[in-house]
């Protein structure tokens, strides 16, 4: 099958950090996304939870990594900026972000003084406090930043200060600008850090629940994806039908496993974050209309034709068997699958095929197939659009390199 990413030519730039080159043509036409080998190579040997030191001058980058051996900097852009600066870091410039402000202000700016102190242990300095009342965790934006480069989780919007605290749970951003932004962006997706809560999280249950004989694979991304706010409220809105009818905390919201197929390489790279297609007209990839509309019965059961358990959105509790559903259909070195939120309510179990389904049985929100007479692995199938929802895209290496 033709590759069907066309989001590349030669203008594209290199996709590893920095790098200002241009992309490499194959000699069949198409375009890689890196400049070259070395770049490619350096890209994919990051196993996940290695440490890499970061750059000496921008503080945020992983180094480059040529031949297995660490350089200084992400990238010559990097490098030549420090030179130019006399060997002197890149300070991060102040960000347009409403609280804390910059630290150099902070003793002007603020007239509540705080009994905390800041969170970076070798400050002693009261946490900002903005005009509201509220504290944050830091002194300072410096100290903010400086915290993400010595581990703190980082928003995943801007990557540049840590989470904040919103009634006791941390947010996935560092303030409501940047939450703002990607809630008026969406449906979009973000890539989680290596050292985030949630890409281990993720990771670990794509593992646990790999059960098939054949080798585990690498996780290489996981991104969180950002519905729409329309599929968010119906599904929501769903959940809470199912909680009250059947007293089930959350309705029975479980995370469940969905292969399907790629007609792209979105997700593959960081900057990799156009979607290919708005809907599965095409036929050729259905992870890009997923994430803009979410799951659509109506679409669903074309290549797998009415399942075990008839036509429902499968997914699986089992990684290695939502595996067999993916399809590549143009090339890249990774693999995408979709880990979702399925409301599965109140489950009929069943251990024989019952292929003329169009709802679950009475009195029951959704059908888990057993593994045992008909199955191997376990399946989920719900029979509402409503009922299921992606929540992250994980990429693992399809390749053993
Ligand atoms: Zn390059
Ligand atoms: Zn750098
Ligand atoms: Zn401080
Ligand atoms: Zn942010
Ligand atoms: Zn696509
Ligand atoms: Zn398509």
């Amino acid at each position: 099958m033709m590759c069907r990413d066309r989001s590349r030519s030669k203008d594209t730039i290199c996709a590893f950090p920095d790098c200002l080159r241009n992309v490499w043509k194959d000699p069949d036409g198409s375009f890689s996304a890196f400049c070259g080998k070395q770049h490619r190579n350096a890209m994919i040997s990051h196993p996940v939870g290695t440490n890499i030191p970061v750059c000496k001058n921008c503080q945020v980058k992983p180094v480059y990594n040529g031949n297995g051996q660490f350089y200084n900097f992400c990238g010559v852009r990097c490098g030549r900026d420090f030179q130019k600066r006399g060997g002197h870091p890149a300070v991060p410039p102040p960000e347009p972000i409403s609280s804390p402000e910059v630290g150099g202000s902070l003793e002007l700016a603020s007239t509540l003084v705080s009994q905390k102190s800041c969170s970076l242990q070798t400050c002693d300095r009261p946490v900002w406090v903005d005009d509201s009342g509220t504290e944050s965790e830091y002194c300072s934006n410096q100290h903010r930043s400086l915290a993400v480069e010595l581990g703190a989780e980082a928003c995943l919007n801007c990557k540049k200060f840590p989470k904040i605290l919103v009634s006791g749970k941390r947010s996935d951003f560092c303030s409501d600008t940047c939450k703002q932004s990607v809630i008026d962006s969406a449906p979009t997706m973000l890539d989680l850090d290596t050292n985030d809560k949630q890409f281990l999280n993720v990771s670990n249950q794509f593992l646990d629940a790999w059960k098939h004989p054949s080798e585990v694979p690498n996780i290489f991304k996981i991104w969180k994806i950002y519905n729409k706010k329309s599929d968010n409220d119906r599904f929501e809105r769903y959940r809470l039908l199912i909680e009250r009818k059947t007293g089930l905390a959350n309705g029975n919201t479980c995370r469940r496993w969905h292969g399907t197929k790629r007609g792209c390489t979105l997700g593959d790279t960081s900057n990799r974050t156009s979607f290919c297609c708005s809907d599965d007209d095409d036929d050729s990839c259905c992870v890009c209309p997923i994430i803009q509309r979410s799951f659509k019965l109506e679409k669903s059961g074309t290549r797998y034709t009415f399942g075990r358990f008839g036509r429902g959105i499968y997914t699986s509790a089992t990684s290695s068997k939502a595996d067999s559903y993916v399809q590549q259909n143009c090339f890249s070195i990774y693999k995408a699958m979709f880990l979702s939120d399925v409301v599965m309510g109140k489950t009929a179990k069943m251990k024989r095929d019952n292929t003329v389904l169009t709802e679950p049985p009475q009195g029951y929100d959704s059908v888990v197939g057993e593994p045992g007479l008909a199955l191997n692995y376990d399946e989920s199938i719900v029979y509402k659009d409503d009922a299921i929802r992606p929540a992250s895209l994980g990429l693992k290496t399809q390749v053993k390199i």
